[in-house]
């Protein structure tokens, strides 16, 4: 069995390597900081030599992957929903129901990192000094933020005049863009002529994701270096915002999982939401526990049909595509972290650039691999595109896999809720359908993580 996206090998977890590497990086950062400090030649040169290429080899092994990644898997996913003129109706309220909450959860992340602006704690010539380093061109990337406007131009430039133009400046939205059109007009093509395209990107997908896993392998060695990049010039001024940062992203998780959630169920699923959660606890531990909505789909699938009574109809058809488009934790983590970021780097984003952060962070999720740390190359495009130092993403990468964990397992009960409400609204379920017993799904195997086994792509149309 290969080794998953943070996922289990022999030896060592990865997560643990790469928290490892973090506490690592962070001590040695910080004792450079305070023995030597900051601009001692010795701490300087390694930061040149040692430390700042490792990172950047590191960040690059991300960054190279985002336009395949998001072209494939989005052109995947819209081919994939191309039958929905076959399921017409079921389909277009499942995908409804995906997007109206998952802006729901950035939104709701955004108001909370503005509330408690963890970011901000770090002192104003701690920041600077930050800007500095991290972006060499940082008064322009500010410049370029505070004057970025989301008017006309803006929805005209979603239409790329040149899509290949549009990958090398890593111009997401107008990818985005080229992607779901390329997508929809693979399915209006005879079948036999779009299955060889839908293959190869299928293929190109997989591939992908098998290079991330690879970025991942050497993550340990890129988060300690990078991390002590940070610490080596900064000392402690950064650890304190980001623990306020784990507490903004877990707090909203929970509010999202448990009162949003809660609301639906009681009042547009009709289901009393202990019930609810009570039957589909083998799926929070499963998602929990592998960070992956792939790999939680076949617990996912057997709990929804056997513990919550669910059509296997509507079942097989909404939870794949859920699995990989429906995403509420994801983008809400990541709007959070583009929010956090900016704070920290003192990059001020004004309510429409904010809502334009929710729109791309909505975006990225849909985009996003259900695989453990699935949305982190996306989060460094979004990044990059507003503005913040992509390099911040090291702050954040040594106490991502809780936040994966977490995030993911709001990913998978937004993908419950989300099959449960589209069974009622056909009139093929209601609370009464939930069996006296919970079925068989009480417990759970070990999942096999391994990418082959991901029923990756499964909305596809073949297969739907
Ligand atoms: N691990 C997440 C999932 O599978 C994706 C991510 O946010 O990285 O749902």
């Amino acid at each position: 069995m290969s080794e998953s996206i943070g996922g289990s090998g022999t030896g060592m977890k990865l997560h643990t390597k790469i928290l490892l590497g973090l506490v690592t990086g962070a001590t040695l950062g910080i004792l450079a900081n305070s023995t030597l400090g900051g601009a001692d030649p010795l701490v300087e040169g390694i930061n040149k030599y040692v430390a700042g290429p490792i990172g950047q080899i590191f960040l690059r092994m991300l960054f190279m992957v985002v336009v395949p990644l998001v072209f494939a898997s989005i052109s995947l996913g819209v081919a994939g929903l191309g039958d929905l003129r076959r399921v017409g109706r079921v389909g277009a309220k499942a995908i409804g129901y995906f997007l109206i909450t998952t802006v729901l959860a950035a939104a709701l992340g955004l108001v909370i990192v503005n509330i408690v602006k963890p970011g901000k704690t770090i002192p104003a010539d701690v920041r600077t000094h930050l800007l500095e380093t991290f972006a060499k061109d940082a008064n322009s990337k500010v410049e370029a933020a505070a004057t970025q406007n989301f008017g006309v131009e803006t929805v005209v430039n979603i239409v790329p005049r040149n899509p290949i133009k549009a990958m090398v400046d890593l111009d997401l939205l107008a990818i985005i863009f080229f992607a779901f059109m390329f997508g929809a007009a693979l399915t209006m093509i005879p079948i036999e002529r779009a299955r060889p395209m839908i293959d190869v990107l299928d293929t190109l997908n997989d591939v992908v994701i098998k290079i991330v896993e690879f970025a991942m392998k050497i993550a340990p060695f890129g988060v300690t270096a990078l991390i002590f990049g940070v610490t080596s010039r900064f000392g402690f001024a950064l650890l304190k915002p980001l623990g306020s940062y784990v507490a903004v992203v877990m707090i909203s998780l929970i509010l999202h999982a448990f009162i949003t959630n809660s609301l639906i169920l009681r009042f547009l699923i009709g289901v009393s939401p202990v019930q609810f959660f009570s039957r589909i606890r083998t799926s929070i531990i499963t998602a929990f526990s592998t960070s992956s909505s792939s790999a939680s789909l076949p617990t996912n699938l057997a709990v929804i049909e056997q513990n919550v009574g669910v059509p296997a109809s509507i079942a097989g058809f909404v939870l794949p595509i859920g699995s990989t488009m429906c995403m509420n934790g994801t983008a809400l983590f990541e709007g959070i972290t583009v929010l956090f970021l900016a704070q920290v780097f003192g990059i001020n984003l004004d309510i429409g650039q904010q809502i334009a952060v929710i729109v791309m962070s909505v975006l990225t999720a849909v985009g996003a691999a259900g695989v453990p740390g699935g949305s982190i190359p996306l989060l460094v495009g979004v990044l990059a595109m507003f503005g913040v130092p992509p390099e911040g993403i090291a702050i954040i990468l040594g106490v991502d896999r809780i936040l994966d964990m977490s995030r993911t397992t709001v990913n998978v009960i937004g993908d419950l809720c989300a099959t449960t409400w589209v069974a009622k609204s056909e009139g093929l379920w209601t609370a009464a359908s939930i069996p006296a017993m919970a079925g068989i799904v009480d417990t759970f195997g070990p999942v096999d993580e391994s990418p082959g086994n991901y029923p990756m792509g499964s909305g596809r149309i073949d297969q739907l």
